[in-house]
């Protein structure tokens, strides 16, 4: 689950790139987990699949059986002939992907950059968003006059009234149910309530660190007390450099105001129990339970001023900012306003800002030694203001309406799968069946790209001015959101961009998404062989929609309301099943003295097969009573289980491989792949017997789902 990393580049003014580690972990109850992600991989080493789609002959070994070490069967030409790029710890199908979408990514927003598209378009709208962020020329020319307007405004701040109001109007959207950390005091992400499916409601999230972490400011160690010292240089620095005197003595007293507010913030580890966010607060509880900010003020420079009900995400740190705002003398927070003000546009304002931001966000933060090529930071700072519109020109020109409708069939296939599949679950109590079937109908799954765009026409996006169009995407995304307030909760907008490679369950409202990024070769190929498409992005996507219906899921209803709809005697039947295959997974041990925790990465693996199964299930309902055509060689079924296990291909590091065995919820790729050891119809296609390694007696097979 690396929901963080992905996350980044849908919120629109952040300042990703080195900020990736300032993602705090994610809300997982609130969203599931993500399918694909960018890991940052340089090196293409890119082929595209054979005519039969994912199932490529020249990337097995078939000099070994099948039934022995299928993993090595479907992927041992492959592992052979590639190398893990310079750098990297790891080389798999997500760096595969990840490095072809980056690629056409980069090709999209240049051409659109020298293309000159007609005033108002998307591809002028990219294109210049792109061309100002390139132009360094124009940046550092401007100086810091582009943010002078905005530091009169904070200069003019006199009272606690005045600083509210402030406070009030720097709130937007730079959250989401990933992020447990806003950048701003406060952030907001509109979005149905927990128990309320009917209305879109504003969430409001704790926020205005400049730390990655709450733990970064708490922490006694040495590391932390030095982090500190570092940060507190760099907000000195920044002061500095933005013309303030006695920089030191502020930047001290930044600090120390942060670090107050951290001490107020819910811990990271609270996002795991969405239980602890559900807080409904009516207009007036911010004035009996948050006393201090003038609230009055606060909501109306945000938007909000006639809004009554909210839903506070930690209610700890409502109180403690807001007594802040009354303690605090003014100036310490005319500081801190000024030093974030400038943290936020670093990479829009002069080479010195950017330097300087780079030296703490970078080095000191994720260690980082070369900043990144200006050319990554404008991309990235494109897909995040304009993310649906880079979205549409990908689509335009990778993902047709054909290979929409491919994905779709694919998916209705699956829902026909699991409606099937569902009645027939043994650990499922008749009723609780009653309530996943509504679940399973009511679920939206949309995949590619939405059907309808965000219309950007009121963006005014302007060649030459980099961080005017920055300001400006941010109040084009926060007045949308303002409207959302007074729309029906459907449809929903995409929360992902559509050229980022990835796959999001939203539980709340109920829907899935896999982006146009996702579906490319070898993962989906749209003019592919259909058994292969199943058999990898297919067997993907249910893994995915399974945690609608598990444990995670389970707390959410047909329309996204929390409520849990498991008996216990679900929940106790479920573990006894899924207790066969912790046993089972505890036996691989990819290290000589080290062997897979069987209940660590229980979940996941439950619904790798869960989602083997059902996509098995899909396959062969997409052949719809004909016999499957057989493709070099190699039945449909053949087909099936060698993309799936071609997916999992993957070649590590030792230490890597060793680090997610120890700590992450997913098995490795090889033992991933071995989940068709418990599916019947495996055995059949390869004609696997006794004596085979892989060979597990019938009654044995786990079949939980
Ligand atoms: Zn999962």
């Amino acid at each position: 689950m690396d929901e963080a990393v992905f996350m980044t580049e849908k919120s629109s003014n952040r300042q990703l790139q080195i900020k990736l580690v300032s993602l705090r972990k994610a809300a997982p109850l609130l969203f599931g987990c993500v399918l694909m992600l960018n890991p940052g991989l340089r090196t293409p080493n890119f082929r595209s699949a054979s005519p039969a789609g994912s199932a490529n002959v020249n990337d097995m070994d078939s000099s070994v059986k099948p039934g022995d070490d299928f993993y090595r069967y479907a992927n041992g030409g492959w592992m052979a002939r590639n190398a893990i790029p310079a750098g990297q710890q790891r080389y798999d199908t997500r760096a595969i992907l990840a490095a072809s979408t980056r690629e056409r990514v980069r090709n999209l927003i240049q051409d659109a950059a020298t293309e000159h598209a007609a005033k108002g378009s998307v591809t002028q709208k990219v294109g210049d968003y792109y061309a100002s962020y390139m132009d360094v020329g124009v940046i550092d020319s401007k100086g810091m006059a582009p943010l002078s307007d905005e530091q009169v405004k904070i200069a003019a701040i006199d009272n606690k009234t005045a600083l509210s109001a402030y406070l009030g109007s720097t709130l937007n959207r730079e959250v989401d149910g990933l992020i447990t950390n806003a950048d701003h005091v406060f952030g907001l992400w509109v979005n149905q309530g927990f128990e309320d499916a009917d209305h879109n409601l504003p969430h409001l999230w704790q926020g205005g660190l400049g730390l990655p972490s709450r733990d970064n400011y708490l922490d006694t160690s040495a590391a932390g007390v030095e982090l500190r010292s570092k940060y507190q240089a760099h907000i000195a620095a920044v002061l500095k450099l933005a013309g303030f005197a006695d920089a030191e003595t502020r930047a001290a007293s930044v600090l120390s105001l942060e670090t107050r507010m951290a001490a107020a913030f819910a811990p990271d580890s609270d996002a795991a129990d969405v239980f602890k966010q559900n807080n409904s607060w009516k207009r007036r509880d911010f004035e009996a339970k948050a006393p201090g900010m003038d609230w009055d003020a606060y909501f109306q420079s945000a938007g909000l001023a006639k809004q009554a009900d909210f839903v506070v995400w930690q209610p700890s740190a409502f109180t403690g900012v807001s007594a802040l705002v009354a303690s605090e003398g003014i100036d310490a927070w005319k500081d801190y306003l000024r030093f974030h003000l400038v943290e936020q546009y670093a990479n829009a304002l002069p080479e010195v800002v950017r330097a300087e931001y780079f030296a703490f966000n970078g080095v000191a933060l994720t260690g980082a030694s070369q900043p990144p090529e200006r050319s990554e930071v404008a991309i990235n700072a494109t897909n995040g203001a304009l993310g649906l519109a880079v979205g549409q020109l990908y689509a335009q020109r990778y993902f047709p309406p054909e290979a929409k409708a491919k994905a779709e069939a694919m998916v209705r296939d699956l829902v026909a799968a699991y409606r099937v599949r569902i009645p027939n679950l043994t650990w499922m109590s008749p009723q609780t069946k009653e309530k996943a079937l509504a679940k399973l109908s009511a679920l939206e799954v949309g995949v590619g790209y939405p059907d309808t765009w965000i219309d950007y026409s009121t963006l005014d996006i302007v060649r030459g001015d980099a961080l005017g169009n920055m300001r400006r995407a941010e109040g084009f995304y926060h007045q949308r959101d303002l409207a959302k307030l007074n729309q029906p909760v459907q449809p929903i907008e995409w929360p992902l961009n559509v050229q980022v490679p990835g796959g999001v369950i939203m539980f709340s409202p109920n829907a899935e998404y896999f982006s146009a990024g996702i579906l490319q070769p070898p993962y989906f190929d749209w003019q592919g062989d259909t058994a292969a498409n199943y058999g990898s992005a297919g067997a993907g996507m249910a893994h995915e929609i399974t945690h609608s219906f598990d444990e995670l899921g389970n707390i959410y209803d047909a329309r996204g309301r929390l409520g849990k709809w498991w008996t216990d005697e679900d929940s106790a039947q479920f573990h006894q099943q899924a207790e066969k295959l912790a046993t089972q997974l505890s036996t691989y041990c990819p290290q000589r003295d080290l062997c897979v925790n069987g209940k660590q990465v229980l979940g996941e693996s439950v619904n790798d097969l869960a989602g083997l199964l059902v996509a098995h299930d899909a396959y062969v309902l997409s052949l719809r009573g004909k016999t499957d055509v057989v493709i070099g060689g190699m039945s449909g079924e053949q087909r099936f289980f060698l993309a799936y296990a071609q997916r999992w291909r993957e070649i590590q590091t030792d230490a890597a491989l060793r680090k997610k065995i120890t700590s992450d919820s997913h098995l490795p790729g090889e033992y991933r792949s071995d989940a068709v050891r418990n599916v019947d119809a495996w055995y059949k296609a390869f004609n696997v017997q006794p004596g085979d390694r892989l060979y597990i007696k019938p009654e044995d097979r786990v079949r939980v789902w």
